[in-house]
């Protein structure tokens, strides 16, 4: 919190001082989504290049003195962050690409990048002494939320949408949460649950609403530019739903860039499904927001109705990148693509943004000179149905050494 200099709402710009208690703007209401100012000249007397070498703490919080947070005690807390970025070893050379990195987030403990918006409203709830903390989320969020806060001895209350697949629902109970599947979309589901939070007091962490959720979610992008040792590739890519993930990418990356660590922001290729893709078609038609429909196996960025369209907006335009749309297949395939040739297991949203820069590549929007980092945001595991249609089924054999044989000719 040292460096915080205030908040100021994306949509009237009104500055709030940053000891004020407040979600959102109060003359813009629900859609004043507030972004965190920072002293950049104060963090430049501390944040360097050796500050980053000598820090011990290989978890989210290394990046403390650059978020919206309380110094305090984190040793308690769930590992999250320094998920490793990996240089392409197959894919790089069959798209023909410059360079080609992948950052697996869906090696954070709950298996998605949500737990680095978690981690943070975790903490933030407890310096508010909060009991309970609530959210509505296509599934990641709340299963992040959920272990998170169990681990530090919170209670949740969970708002999914009926359609959230087995994976996730598993890990909701599992973590304890108390878990209300809501018979509607995702749309519905966010409506309930901000009813239930306004009457019962309960601390948010919903997706836009709680400005300290891309502070956390920014860290991807300051460890991405630490691993690549400050030498960022041409274009990042992430798939989008909400606009919470990319609007953080593009924070840290504005951070760093600001206190002089990076000598330019990265073009940011935000990465929408062709059944959900309310950005794109604002972008394409160059249209306000409308409302979309939610049909995509890529549950987690089924968003029809974004919540934080400002900031993930300015991602896009303000880095210089572009808006992006693949289908159900396409996803699929990159999904075995990630898998087979590099060892990277995600679920259909966590593969969206591989499969984007396949169609970047194509449509000539990245170059063959370009060097490109693709965030897998979430775990396969968390979605074996759908993973099972990208790749079908095994072949099922006698247990006789000569039908395997004849098999393997
Ligand atoms: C939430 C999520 C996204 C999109 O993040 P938004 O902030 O909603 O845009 C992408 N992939 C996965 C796996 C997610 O869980
Ligand atoms: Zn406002």
């Amino acid at each position: 919190m040292k460096y915080v200099k205030n908040f100021e709402c994306t949509v009237c710009h009104k500055i709030y001082d940053k000891n004020e208690l407040i979600y959102t703007c109060k003359e813009c209401g629900e859609k004043g989504i507030l972004d965190i100012n920072y002293d950049y000249d104060e963090i430049k007397k501390i944040v360097n290049k050796a500050y980053f070498k000598n820090n011990t703490d290989f978890t989210m919080w290394r990046y403390k003195d650059l978020m919206s947070i309380k110094d305090t005690d984190f040793s308690k807390s769930l590992k999250v962050g320094w998920t490793p970025l990996y240089e392409s070893n197959i894919l790089k050379e069959e798209l023909g690409l410059k360079a080609l990195y992948i950052k697996d987030e869906g090696l954070n403990p709950t298996a998605s990048l949500k737990d680095r918006a978690s981690a943070v409203a975790v903490v933030k709830a407890m310096e508010e002494n909060a009991e309970v903390i609530s959210c509505s989320s296509t599934g990641n969020a709340a299963s992040s939320l959920a272990g998170n806060a169990a681990r530090m001895g919170l209670k949740t209350v969970i708002f999914v949408p009926k359609r959230a697949p087995q994976g996730k629902l598993a890990q909701l109970l599992v973590y304890g949460a108390k878990v209300i599947s809501v018979d509607g979309d995702y749309k519905d589901t966010f409506k309930l649950s901000k009813d239930a939070i306004n009457h019962f007091g309960w601390y948010n962490r919903n997706a836009a609403i709680n400005p300290h959720l891309v502070e956390g979610k920014k860290t991807v992008a300051l460890e991405i530019a630490e691993q690549l040792d400050f030498n960022i590739t041409d274009w990042v890519s992430v798939s989008v739903g909400d606009g919470c993930t990319i609007g953080g990418v593009y924070k840290g990356f504005f951070d760093l860039f600001s206190i002089g660590l990076i000598d330019k922001i990265p073009k940011i290729l935000g990465v929408q499904s062709d059944g959900c893709s309310p950005f794109y078609t604002a972008f394409a038609e160059g249209c306000p927001l409308v409302e979309a429909d939610e049909n995509t196996i890529a549950d987690s960025i089924a968003v029809g109705i974004p919540r934080n369209p400002v900031k993930a907006q300015n991602a896009v335009s303000k880095s210089g990148g572009t808006w992006i749309t693949v289908s159900d297949k396409e996803i699929l395939k990159a999904m075995k693509n990630l898998g087979s040739k590099e060892g990277i297991f995600g679920e259909p949203a966590g593969v969206a943004g591989f499969a984007g820069v396949i169609n970047a590549l194509q449509q000539g929007i990245i170059k063959n000179t370009d060097s490109v980092t693709v965030i897998v945001t979430g775990n396969g595991l968390k979605d074996t149905v759908n993973a099972l249609k990208a790749v079908g089924k095994p072949i099922i054999l006698k247990p006789d050494l000569h039908e395997l044989i004849k098999y393997l000719k």
